[in-house]
């Protein structure tokens, strides 16, 4: 790629300049997305390991930009937590979430809303005041929310983050850990914090059922929660091999292409109406 140099004799290609301006774009553009009517939340069920029926939906979000179409929550959630954006995004994203799982809940039965949650977000005060009131305008048990958590939110700022947590717990909400088995995993915070679930990565869950040392990895997870009596969840899993190899090693609930892709709540909910309808 062509070169250039910028005053301060950093040397860039045109095409981190071109990455560079779309994300300076993309942050600037994501503090209007929610007033602009961009975002929608997408749900992907989390389905019982035995019967298939759907248990759980994660919430995750999705933004249709104006120029660039879909930006993948990858690229737009860290710049959105950069500028606070994701204060009020994630607010939205509770009372929706909330909203809809009211509606599921009154056409087919109880399930489980898990959405996630960003360090900023942890440690805003309105956190639990927001999802506190969601559940009495729509009048849904707070046992069947799932806030889901990467260890990193946990480890920068442990004592803070064990209040809050605690908090939510007393409230009678449920904590899961996301991505577990990658990243920091000190796994010490199993000890140190209240949690209820873990969510086996999808690394993890590649392939597992033809690659020994990855199924000896997922075998220890498994009888970790067992023995933590925490709820394990499998997440991306893509083919029936994956899911027959964790149900017979006894995961809770399985999650990932096989079963669905996120979907639009009314895909969603038909969904609900032809596997959980009683
Ligand atoms: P995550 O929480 O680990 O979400 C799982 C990601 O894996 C989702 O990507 C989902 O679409 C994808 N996935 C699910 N099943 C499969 C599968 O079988 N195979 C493969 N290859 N992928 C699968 P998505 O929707 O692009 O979200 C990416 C990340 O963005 C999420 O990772 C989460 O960290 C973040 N995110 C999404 N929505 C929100 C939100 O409302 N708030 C916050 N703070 N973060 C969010
Ligand atoms: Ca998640
Ligand atoms: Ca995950
Ligand atoms: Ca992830």
């Amino acid at each position: 790629a062509k070169k250039h140099q910028d005053p301060a004799g950093a040397y860039f290609s045109i095409d981190e300049e071109t990455k560079f301006q779309r994300q300076a774009r993309l942050e600037q553009d994501i503090q209007h997305a929610l007033k602009a009517g961009q975002l929608q939340l997408w749900y992907q069920p989390k389905v019982d390991a035995r019967t298939h029926m759907v248990a759980a939906a994660e919430a995750l979000l999705r933004w249709k930009h104006p120029e660039y179409g879909w930006v993948s929550p990858e690229e737009f959630i860290p710049l959105a937590e950069s500028n606070r954006a994701i204060i009020n995004i994630g607010r939205w994203v509770i009372n929706q979430a909330i909203a809809d799982a009211s509606c599921w809940q009154q056409r087919s039965g109880p399930i489980a809303i898990a959405f996630n949650m960003s360090a900023i977000q942890l440690f805003d005060g309105q956190l639990l005041p927001t999802i506190n009131n969601a559940l009495a305008r729509h009048q849904l048990n707070p046992e069947l929310v799932v806030v889901e958590l990467t260890e990193s939110v946990l480890i920068d700022q442990p004592e803070f983050a064990l209040s809050v947590l605690q908090q939510m717990i007393d409230a009678g909400l449920r904590v899961s850990i996301d991505d577990f088995g990658t990243g920091y995993s000190s796994m010490s915070y199993l000890r140190d914090f209240p949690v209820h679930e873990i969510k086996i990565d999808r690394s993890l869950v590649r392939n597992v059922a033809s690659n020994p040392a990855g199924a000896v990895i997922v075998n220890t997870i498994l009888s970790l929660g067992k023995n933590l009596d925490l709820e394990v969840v499998a997440e991306g899993v893509e083919q029936t091999s994956e899911a027959a190899y964790l149900s017979t090693k006894g995961c809770d609930l399985l999650q990932g292409y096989l079963f669905s892709k996120p979907i639009p709540n009314p895909q969603f909910m038909e969904r609900l109406d032809q596997i959980n309808s009683p």
